[in-house]
């Protein structure tokens, strides 16, 4: 090779045209996708498409065994890469052959092919696996929720590598086909369609499909004993809502709340534009948790949520991140603001349209609650840091920079941000600096120094900027909203109880 070096430019290059790739030039694709707040999530080298899931689950033993069949293209020429995964893998198989592969580190499937892989070429991976999700524990943690009659995923930011390999981060968006073969009287509940499901030998099989880019964190599965409502909109979206039998006394709530799915979605759409995927609803599982999660067209709910009776608002926060957050995802986990921030607001115009306190109200008293010296105002809903991804503030302060926005540009322009946001990246990712161009250019005003205040300042904005902002005109603490508990009531479901990576709970 070296000796081609001395030959003129022009030559060289023709002659390296001229030869084949050879080993060398093929090199490991990284194992991590490059996310600042978790080095580990995703891997370089290779984009998916689709996800095929081919699993069985027996409740009682939580026993998984699946097949998952990976279509990908490489971005690179590969002489191995990786997957996020953590059971314990029989075979891998690459464009049908057989290929090596090790476990390295808690999440990492490293798979090397009996030949390298060519850049901008298609790929197929199987995946045969088979365990306790349960049992799996990274940093002495498990995702997995483990209920009398069966098992949950539905965990941010990561959840996937408990049930299935993936290129686990929101950058990778792929359609999914889940099957799912649990015994008979139990259903197992996932994303999208429910296709078709029959029963054979004491097994029954659900077979899901979610037809729209999905990140594998929203990809969710639930099994166990579900009560389940199915409908259709009026645009003929088919709407399935999943309750388990074991709710107790918040059974009633859960299902004030649920079956109100479709009147939010119709009223998001007059705020968002068309809802973006092929159908709706939600599922309450009989979990101990008390956190919610937009696991795409099919938003996961703790039964506690609904302790305090019915509460339409937490639909309207999982069902606005439809938008915000599913269809146009984060690039990076540091833009938590373009799904939480909005998801929150979302809350605050709900309350805006039933008469319960505008969003100016709601801003208002978020602020006049928050005193300059808490520790509230020391985080940056712009970078808020993998420890204080779902604080509080990344809500209320996130919130509170839209009514900001609003104020400056006025309703017009400011609803104009909102429906147009969802179309300009739809089924894709965006920065928080997306949001200010395009808010920017739409308004047709310079934003920088009003995000700079309400997201990037470890700091509470003083008076003026809060009074530019149109908060606090008066002295006086404002009235609370007849909304506020309703809305304060969620504020615990987003605690995600992903924490134990940084040894911080709230
Ligand atoms: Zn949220």
């Amino acid at each position: 090779m070296h000796r081609r070096l001395i030959a003129p430019g022009a030559l060289a290059a023709s002659l390296l045209l001229a030869i084949p790739a050879s080993a060398a030039d093929f090199s490991p694709g990284a194992p991590g996708i490059g996310d600042p707040y978790y080095p580990a999530s995703g891997n370089g080298g290779y984009d998916v498409s689709h996800y095929d899931l081919r699993l069985k689950y027996q409740p009682v033993t939580d026993l998984l065994e699946g097949t998952a069949t990976i279509n990908a293209r490489t971005t690179q020429n590969l002489s191995r890469f990786n997957l996020d995964f953590g059971l314990k893998v029989s075979e891998v198989r690459v464009n049908g052959k057989k290929a090596k592969f090790a476990k390295t580190g808690d999440q990492e499937l490293e798979i090397t092919p009996a030949a390298g892989l060519a850049k901008g070429t298609p790929v197929t991976v199987v995946v045969r696996y088979a365990g306790k999700p349960s049992e799996l524990k990274i940093d002495g943690y498990t995702a997995w929720h483990r209920t009398p009659d069966g098992g949950v995923a539905a965990q941010e930011p990561e959840g996937a590598v408990w049930w299935f390999p993936s290129n686990d981060h929101p950058l990778d968006k792929a359609t999914y086909d889940v099957s799912v073969s649990v015994p008979d009287g139990t259903q197992a509940i996932s994303n999208g369609v429910l296709q078709s499901q029959s029963s054979r030998l004491g097994w029954t099989r659900f077979n899901w499909r979610s037809n729209k880019p999905q990140a594998s964190y929203l990809t969710t599965l639930a099994v166990g004993k579900f009560d389940i409502t199915t409908d259709k909109t009026e645009g003929g979206l088919p709407v399935l809502n999943a309750y388990s039998k074991d709710l107790g006394d918040n059974a009633g709530a859960a299902r004030a709340s649920l079956e109100r799915t479709t009147e939010v979605a119709e009223w998001l759409e007059t705020v968002f534009g068309k809802y973006p995927f092929n159908a709706l609803g939600g599922y309450v599982p009989n979990v101990k948790t008390s956190y919610a999660l937009e696991t795409q067209t099919r938003p996961f709910y703790s039964p506690s949520a609904f302790a305090n009776g019915s509460n339409a608002s937490i639909v309207v926060h999982e069902l606005a991140h439809q938008w915000y957050g599913d269809s146009v995802s984060v690039h990076h986990w540091k833009d938590i603001w373009v799904n939480e921030g909005f998801a929150r607001y979302s809350q605050w115009l709900w309350s805006e349209k039933e008469g319960e306190g505008t969003a100016q109200e709601l801003a208002d008293y978020v602020y006049a609650q928050r005193s300059a010296d808490d520790p509230f105002w020391t985080v940056k809903p712009g970078d808020p840091g993998p420890d204080k991804q779902f604080h509080i503030a990344v809500y209320d302060r996130g919130a509170l920079a839209l009514q900001a926005l609003r104020n400056e540009i006025g309703d017009d322009a400011f609803f104009a941000v909102l429906k147009g946001w969802p179309q300009q990246y739809k089924y894709g990712n965006a920065k928080v600096g997306d949001f200010v161009k395009y808010a920017e250019r739409i308004s047709g005003k310079p934003l920088a120094d009003l995000f700079d205040t309400w997201l990037y300042q470890p700091s509470r904005p003083d008076a003026p900027a809060a009074r530019d902002a149109g908060f606090a005109r008066s002295a006086a603490v404002p009235a609370k909203p007849k909304s506020w508990k309703q809305i304060a009531d969620t504020n615990d479901v987003h605690d995600h109880d992903h924490d134990h990576k940084h040894g911080h709970k709230h």
